[in-house]
């Protein structure tokens, strides 16, 4: 079994340490490659290397970079099936998803970046007689780049793609959990021949590197996407060196219908929003909240579509949820179906581990849950699982509506399915969320700001609004007597 290695300073390197971490597949219990533990000295020299590379790379043109980042995007849409199939073995999802979702959007977020710089301008302001200000907008330096395991390569390279753009080197951090497209990425990044030092990668534990990574003096910037939890901590560990600081983390989301919606497009698409990728996206919509006049009948269709859903081996076509990424995380879902049940939940569908035979026998797979009957209030109704497992919810009228769907500590995203257009508005108006869907769900564009409101987020990733994060804003007043 070959382990993986780090990418420092553009060699593959082992970690100082020379110590490993198992890394397995969760759909077959078997072991993958195992992944580099690196920790601070690791760091030290990806930061280094970084920093050498920091002049050079920061006086690129925009053409250049973008020309880079428009090779990597090629790279990667060649290498498509080794992609996908990495990405499967290490997070236990469909490889379908992964071939046609995941990794061409991640080739995309180069393309769209490399795109977005040659676009990107400053502000101008005429003063009249006084005279006229602009802004220099200059890449902050060296990025710290730390991203979760639900959607591997798509997070890293969404962070990786416009910090390159905006001319910063980076420290990219992928998790331990799913580090085989990463590793991936170093080699194309050798491929195409990225200048040493520019993109750096390293594996290993959170508390380790990560936070070997975030508390570096010499990374001037952080950018985060993991839990609520994990975000506490690095905005305790950054604010007393004042980092910059993006944080994109859990969600509890609700997926609203109507009495008045289009009833079988709020179906499917509820169906849709709750379980895919095995409910393992922070936008999924695990809360379904559905109007009294229409619950019965469609809380009864969506317990027979959740039934009905192909649960199995990942790499079979047919297969709709794969399995739950880890031991760890099948026995955190696990708990919750517990704590339902203690909570006083009527289990509609599923409940309970599934058993897949022949390659699969030791995989970690759970049947697809829906649960009825728990307050707004209790933990199940509060807590984000990140699994597939989803609560529906009666309500009557749009306030309250909007009262149970704001009624938790996030505010990532919500959908609402509704045929009345003023309505729709006024919803969309009053949750308190970063993205809200009218009638679909995980439509992107990424020219848009990306992220959460309250415990779901700071600062917002995407578009310009991206480019506008990884740089640094320097005013310029200029007298008209000079
Ligand atoms: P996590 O917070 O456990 O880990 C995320 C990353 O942070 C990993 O690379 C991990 O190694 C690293 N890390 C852990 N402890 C650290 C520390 N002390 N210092 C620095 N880095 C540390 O999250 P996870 O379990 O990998 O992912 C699931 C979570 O991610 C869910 O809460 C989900 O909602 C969230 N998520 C949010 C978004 C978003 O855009 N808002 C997108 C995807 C996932």
């Amino acid at each position: 079994m070959q382990p993986l290695a780090n990418y420092i300073n553009g060699q593959l390197a082992s970690p100082h340490s020379q110590a490993y971490l198992p890394n397995q597949n969760p759909a077959t219990s078997e072991a993958l490659a195992s992944v580099p533990a690196s920790d601070a000295q690791d760091v030290a020299q990806a930061v280094e290397a970084a920093k050498a590379a920091f002049p050079a790379w920061s006086d690129t043109s925009p053409e250049e970079r973008a020309n880079f980042l428009s090779r990597i995007a090629q790279a990667i849409e060649s290498r498509l099936e080794e992609f996908a199939r990495a990405e499967s073995e290490d997070n236990g999802k469909p490889l379908q998803l992964a071939r046609a979702i995941d990794i061409p959007r991640a080739a995309k977020n180069f393309r769209f970046f490399a795109h977005a710089i040659t676009q990107f301008h400053s502000e101008t302001y005429d003063m009249g007689q006084q005279g006229f200000n602009y802004t220099l907008r200059r890449p902050v330096g060296v990025a710290g780049l730390i991203s979760p395991w639900n959607l591997p390569l798509y997070l890293l390279t969404w962070k990786i793609a416009p910090a390159l753009a905006a001319g910063n080197t980076a420290i990219a951090k992928p998790s331990e959990v799913t580090p085989q497209t990463a590793y991936l990425l170093s080699e194309v990044c050798q491929s195409v021949g990225l200048p040493p030092g520019v993109l750096n990668i390293l594996h290993g534990e959170g508390p380790k590197v990560g936070e070997a990574i975030v508390t570096h003096p010499e990374v001037s910037l952080i950018s985060f996407t993991g839990s609520t939890r994990v975000g506490q901590r690095i905005a305790t560990l950054t604010a007393p060196q004042f980092k910059k600081v993006s944080l994109e983390m859990g969600g509890k989301n609700a997926t609203i219908v109507f009495g008045d919606a289009d009833y079988d497009r709020a179906l499917a698409g509820t169906l849709r929003a709750a379980f895919t990728n095995q409910g393992q996206i922070c936008l999924c919509g695990s809360r379904i909240l559905v109007e009294r006049s229409i619950y019965e009948r469609f809380v009864a269709d969506l317990a027979d579509g959740v039934s009905n859903l192909q649960v199995g081996d990942p790499l079979e076509e047919r297969t709709q949820v794969g399995a739950i990424v880890s031991e760890a995380q099948w026995k955190k879902d696990l708990s919750y179906l517990d704590l339902a049940r203690e909570e006083g939940g009527t289990i509609l569908a599923g409940g309970e581990a599934l058993r897949v035979s022949g390659r699969c026998e030791r995989g970690f797979f759970i049947k697809p849950t829906l649960i009825a009957g728990l307050a707004p209030q209790c933990r199940v109704n509060q807590e984000e699982i990140f699994g597939p497992i989803a609560t529906v919810i009666p309500f009557e009228g749009e306030a309250e509506a909007l009262a149970i769907a704001n009624g938790t500590p996030y505010g990532l995203a919500a959908s609402v399915w509704t045929q009345s257009l003023p309505k729709a508005h006024r919803v969309a108006a009053g949750l308190e969320n970063g993205i809200i869907w009218v009638n679909s769900w995980m439509v992107r564009d990424l020219r848009t700001p990306f992220g959460g409101m309250k415990q779901s987020g700071v600062g917002r990733e995407g578009g310009m609004e991206a480019l506008r994060f990884f740089t640094e804003p320097k005013n310029v007043y200029i007298s008209l007597d000079t």
